[in-house]
């Protein structure tokens, strides 16, 4: 049997080490993972009550197209139900996208780094991927938008982008939009918009109607709390929704995913509390990386991109073993920074105490990173 050679190059995807696996291999009681920009609450305590109600459901497929969950989420967004698709996590909806969109040979352009789901899905369909490094830590939208060509299918803008945590703003986002032509989908993954509280973020929603070639992605895995339900969603003009429901396997988010969304998108007090925490929580650790005379990228979102000056991946080890697991930046091009989920404020506290000592065990490097 032959593989498609489109895909005969891609790594299989390889997860952090969980928590269980931490624990057993080092021998320790108590592990945190900041690694994956999960929610360190949780979810909502009405999440818990739709499931528990739904045990007796398991033999019944789901609604395929989330009717009740796109009515509920429609009102909230303020766009019509038939501007929504859902995916098993937004990282269905990159997926189905490429699908959809891409012919063997097209191009596609994205930051780097960014999050890799869109560079690997896109390989899959055989496309070109131009990658142009970021600015500062940031799209460098003009250069993006310079590199678009006639095959150019799909331009990725992941804000606030992954690893690194930036944004652009409103006003960058629209002077990309205006000069990108209407053959060219933009993606726009916004998988921490709840988590922000700059007044400069983009108020992407409002630009659906004067550009009808932008897809938002969001996704009820990152404050919501349900990375174990997977559900994330598109938001475009009707017709390009259409489109990618065409590539959509009939049944791809369960009952309880769906009943867990709608729970979970009812209680916006949770989440506001969520992102208020979230936001002293990067206080917080700004504060204790100037303090230690460190450099971060500002961020957006619930996770920070730290310079160690040190060798990532020793940092990483020197964390691993004080039971702390962090994302290393030298699997992301980022030789000496680390990427950390903001977490609940003890664990914060503890991240901070074991850094302490990480820096103390590691030396700088020299000539790298900086
Ligand atoms: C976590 C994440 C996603 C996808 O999460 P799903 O669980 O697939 O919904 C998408 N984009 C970015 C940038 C992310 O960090």
């Amino acid at each position: 049997m032959k593989p498609n050679p489109n895909i005969v190059h891609l790594p299989v995807y390889q997860p952090g080490k969980s928590t269980d696996e931490v624990k057993r291999e080092l021998g320790l009681k108590e592990v945190i993972k900041l690694a994956s920009n999960e929610n360190p609450f949780g979810s909502s305590p009405a999440v818990r009550e739709a499931l528990l109600g739904r045990f007796g459901e398991t033999h019944i497929y789901p609604d395929g197209a989330s009717v009740e969950l796109a009515a509920a989420l429609s009102q909230h967004l303020n766009v019509e139900p038939n501007q929504i698709i859902f995916g098993a996590g937004s990282d269905e909806v990159v997926l189905m996208t490429a699908r959809a969109y891409i012919e063997p040979g097209d191009e596609t352009v994205m930051a780097t780094p960014t999050f890799p789901q869109y560079k690997h899905n896109v390989e899959v369909e055989n496309a070109k991927v131009i990658e142009v490094p970021l600015r500062d830590g940031t799209h460098d939208l003009e250069e993006m938008v310079r590199r678009i060509g006639e095959r150019t299918k799909i331009l990725w803008i992941c804000n606030p982008n992954n690893p690194t945590g930036t944004m652009n703003t409103h006003e960058e986002l629209v002077r990309a939009l205006e000069q990108i032509p209407e053959h060219v989908l933009v993606v726009l993954d916004e998988a921490y918009v709840e988590y922000n509280t700059s007044a400069e973020y983009p108020d992407s929603l409002s630009l659906l109607k004067t550009y009808p070639n932008l897809l938002i992605l969001r996704t009820f895995s990152k404050i919501y709390g349900l990375a174990a339900l997977p559900i994330g969603y598109g938001i475009a003009s009707a017709e390009v929704i259409h489109t990618i429901n065409q590539v959509r396997e009939p049944f791809n988010t369960s009952r309880f995913a769906q009943a867990a969304a709608l729970a979970a998108l009812g209680d916006q007090a949770f989440i506001a509390d969520c992102r208020a925490k979230n936001r002293e929580g990067m206080i917080y650790l700004e504060e204790q990386f100037k303090a230690l005379g460190l450099s971060w990228y500002p961020s957006v979102a619930n996770f920070i991109m730290v310079d160690t000056e040190r060798p990532a991946k020793e940092m990483f080890e020197a964390l691993l073993r004080q039971g702390i697991i962090v994302r290393g930046g030298h699997s992301l091009g980022m030789p000496t920074h680390l990427r950390v989920t903001i977490g609940s404020r003890e664990q914060n506290e503890k991240f901070v105490s074991a850094l302490k000592t990480a820096l103390h065990e590691v030396a700088p490097a020299a000539g790298i990173g900086k």
